[in-house]
């Protein structure tokens, strides 16, 4: 990868994710639904997403996707390694 692009892959724990209440996970929820929607991809227990999701999931949430990815790990959704793995700017 190039620059400052992270090389990790960022990899939803999906049953984890809908254990979580609405509140905090709503918007990643149906932002993941409507990903597996598009691709046709509803049978996994995990969801590869894109980086670029990241970001957009981030300006959703109003935090930077470093943020955002650290609370998604603090969440479960993420595993633990997402955190220190991720190089992608603040
Ligand atoms: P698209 O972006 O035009 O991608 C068309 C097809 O190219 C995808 O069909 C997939 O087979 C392949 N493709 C594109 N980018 C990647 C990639 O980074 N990794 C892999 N493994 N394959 C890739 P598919 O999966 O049936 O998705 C259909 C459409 O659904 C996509 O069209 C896109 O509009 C949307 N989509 C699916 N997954 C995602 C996602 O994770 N994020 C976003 N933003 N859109 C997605
Ligand atoms: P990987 O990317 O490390 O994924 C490991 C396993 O996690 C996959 O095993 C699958 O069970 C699950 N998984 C990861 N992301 C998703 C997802 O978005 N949806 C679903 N339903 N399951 C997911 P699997 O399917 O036996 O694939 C083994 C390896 O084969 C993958 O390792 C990857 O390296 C490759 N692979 C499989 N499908 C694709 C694909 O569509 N695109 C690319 N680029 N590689 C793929
Ligand atoms: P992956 O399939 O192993 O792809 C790794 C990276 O290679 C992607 O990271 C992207 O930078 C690049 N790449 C792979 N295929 C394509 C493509 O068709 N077009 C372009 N422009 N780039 C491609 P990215 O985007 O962060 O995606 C991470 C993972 O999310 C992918 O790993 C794949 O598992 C999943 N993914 C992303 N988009 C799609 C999609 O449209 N459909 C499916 N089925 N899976 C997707």
């Amino acid at each position: 990868p190039s620059g400052s692009e992270p090389a990790a892959k960022i990899v939803i724990n999906l049953e984890r994710l809908q254990q979580l209440p609405a509140e905090k996970a709503g918007p990643l929820a149906r932002y993941a639904a409507a990903i597996q929607s598009q691709r046709g991809d509803y049978n996994g227990k995990v969801l590869s997403i894109r980086n670029e999701d990241l970001r957009s999931l981030a300006i959703i949430y109003d935090m930077s996707p470093g943020e955002l990815s650290d609370q998604l790990v603090d969440w479960g959704v993420l595993p633990p390694e997402a955190r220190v793995a991720r190089g992608i700017d603040e």
